[in-house]
This record gives structure tokens, sequence and C-alpha cells, in this order.
């Protein structure tokens, strides 16, 4: 059989959810589809899903772990079951997201992602590696190691650029650290993403870093300066920082971690607002405790990074005291980011799937239900768990 053929679907497609739907896919790409669609003879399995949804698969951008493995601990086994655990939440692509580690560990990590882009992993395909941490405000890093923290010099940069294209899609920076303008105006010239995190940066930083190529903002609301923040160091006049910039510039996309932990159903919905769907993408930002039990876990490298607890269904730091990543996958954050928000079905799958597809320019093939597109899908049933899972038309949950 070279194809499928989804009968009795309810598509999710961007702009609506259509029920009594048919969908064929032929040698991994999205064929017709619709309400009426006359059933063609094909060589093709039929698969009668009795209503489910059918959505496109879940693209993460920003993902460090899952089922016990992380991705930096740096072997290709790693890197599979990090991709077959996130498959079974109805991910099919990502990109690997570094911690904080040393220089070494980050170039293995991107030649990692070179190896493994678009491979089969018996799961989630890597679409390219997230360098995230070394261009950290060391003030600002969270629950991240307290490894190597770098600032911009051109030649260990041209150490990292050398994988732009071959394993490395987007950079992390904090825009306040010396020099950075030089290295985000060299990432983009490379073709790479550049967003902002870890940051303390000003409001007028930001505007600065925008005009130098920055164009997303890792997981809003977290590890960034705010007027609060900032007033700690000038009481007046109150000052502006990351957050203010990403709600006020609309050039800036930026991501959410839909888990229901890290911020509440007021915070999500200021998001949406101020974003709109198209600006605004879920992430699950998980780290290796993922379909794990409650119980203490290294973030970042096995036995080299910083230890961290699963408690409740997020991750948090020893004492208790701050959250340390997600544990859950997207499947969890498009159910709870619909549920405490109210946002249509369409839009939340959409901020799940397209817009991430867009932030990292790959939308021609991913994202979403449209034909020519690869034939990757997420089934739901009604309460939105995933039930089936395709990458690339073939069935990997
Ligand atoms: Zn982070």
């Amino acid at each position: 059989m070279d194809g499928l053929t989804f009968v009795n679907a309810t598509l999710i497609l961007p702009h609506e959810v259509v029920p009594h739907s048919v969908l064929m896919a032929t040698d991994g790409r999205i064929g017709p589809f619709g309400q009426g669609l006359k059933l063609q003879l094909l060589p093709h399995e039929v698969i009668d899903l009795g209503g489910m949804y059918l959505a496109p698969g879940f693209i993460d951008l920003h993902v460090h772990g899952g089922d016990g493995a992380d991705f930096m601990d740096l072997t290709p086994e790693a890197f599979r079951a990090v991709c077959r655990c996130h498959a079974r939440h109805g991910t099919t692509r990502l990109t690997p997201t570094s911690t904080v580690g040393r220089f070494a560990q980050y170039v293995r990590f991107l030649e990692l992602c070179g190896e493994l882009i678009d491979a089969d992993t018996g799961g989630a395909r890597i679409l390219g590696g997230h360098l995230y941490g070394p261009y950290f405000a060391p003030e600002a890093k969270g629950c991240h190691p307290n490894l190597e923290f770098l600032e911009p010099e051109p030649a260990r940069d041209a150490e990292f650029l050398r994988f732009a294209g071959k394993g490395l899609t987007t950079l992390t920076v904090a825009p306040e650290l010396r020099d950075t303008e030089r290295l985000v105006r060299a990432a983009r010239e490379c073709g790479l993403l550049v967003t902002a995190g870890h940051s303390y940066a000003t409001f007028p930083q930001m505007e600065a870093a925008l005009a130098w190529g920055v164009r997303h903002i890792d997981h809003l609301f977290c590890a960034m300066s705010d007027r609060a923040r900032l007033r700690q160091a000038q009481t007046f006049p109150m000052r502006g920082g990351v957050l203010e910039a990403t709600l006020y510039f609309d050039e800036l996309y930026t991501e959410v971690i839909a888990d229901g932990k890290h911020l509440t159903s007021d915070l999500l919905r200021l998001a949406y607002k101020a974003k709109g769907p198209d600006r605004l993408a879920l992430v699950s930002d998980a780290m290796r405790a993922v379909d794990m039990p409650d119980g203490e876990y290294w973030f970042g490298a096995d036995g080299d990074g910083e230890r961290m607890r699963r408690l409740d269904d997020v991750g948090v730091t020893l004492d208790g005291k701050a959250l340390a990543s997600g544990v859950m996958g997207m499947d969890h954050c498009v159910r709870t980011f619909h549920r405490l928000t109210g946002v249509p079905l369409h839009e939340v799958v959409r901020m799940a799937s397209l817009t991430p597809a867009r932030i990292l320019g790959v939308d021609r093939d991913y994202g979403s239900l449209e034909q020519g597109k690869v034939a990757d899908f997420v089934v739901m049933d009604k309460e939105l768990n995933v039930k089936q899972v395709y990458v690339a038309g073939q069935k990997v949950v």
C-alpha cells in the first residue's frame, strides 16, 4: 500500500473544523480531502475514524527530553527515545533544544541534530537543532545548569554557525550581552531563526534586537525582564522589558508553555489577545520526565546537568520554590489551552502546528492539512486524547 484514505474524519483545518470528511494521502504527501469526496479506487489502506478528529501533526519548537532521555545525553539512542516519546503526544516534527552545557557538548549536540535531520526515529522527526543556553544572561538562567555561559566571540560563534542548515535552525540569545548585534546579524545571514530568551533586556534593547533580526521570544512570561524586575535597578521612571516589548511589537512571535502549571488562564488569555493565533505558538518545554513517575531527574545531561523534581505534572527545583521546565506533551498543552481559554479548537491546533511551522519557515511542507504537504497527522478522540499518529504517511502510534 502506498497510501492512506481516512473516512468519517473530522478535519481540523487552519480556519475551520469540517466533519464527515475524507482525506487521502499518497507517497507521504496529502492528496485531495473534504466532504462528499468520491472515494477513488486506489491501493490505499482505508481507515475509518468514526468521527474522530484528524489534525496536522504537532510541531514543538522548544523541547529538551522525554521518556527518561534528554537531547543533552548526546547519543542517537537518547534522541530517538525523546522523538518516540513525543510522538505519543501528537508531535510529528520538533527542534531538539539544548540546555546550558559546555562548548564541546553544544558542538556534539549540533552534530547529532545534523546526522538525524528527517531521519526515521520511529516517532517524531527532527527539523534541526535549537541552540539554547550558551548565550543566556547568567542571572536569567532559571532552572538551567550553571555550566558554560558564553559571550559572543567571532571565532567561537563560527564553530556554531558552521552548522547552519546542517543541524542548526534556531539560536537563542540574550540581546543585552556584549557584541550580540554582530552574532545576530551573522546568524540571520546564515538563515537561522534568532530568538531572545533568558534575558533581562530593556525595552530599547529589545527594539534594537528586532532591528538586528530577532523574530521570536522564548516562553513568554518565563525567565524574562518586565517592569517589576527592572524597577529593582531603577525605581523611576519605570521601564518596560522583554515582556512588554514582546506584547508590543507585532513583528515578534512568541510561545507559551500551556501546561496549566507555568501560567494561569489569565496570562494565556493575555498572550492570545496580544499576539493572536498566528503569532503565538504552544510549546512543551518538556524535559526527560515526560511519561515518567514523580521523582528526581537530571535536567540536561545525565549526571552532569541540574537536579530537579517531577511533581504533580510539572518540573520544580529541588527546594520546590521555582518551576523547572515542563513534563507534559503537546496534546496536554492543546487540551489545557483550549480548556483554560475557550479559544476555538482549530485556532488552538493551529498554534501547535501551522504557527510553529511558519516561525521556523517550514510551512511549505508542514503544519496544516493542505494538498501537497507532508502527511503528518494526529488522530484525536472527542476529548482530544491521541489515538493514532502518522509521520510522512507512516503510522508511528
Ligand atoms: Zn527556558
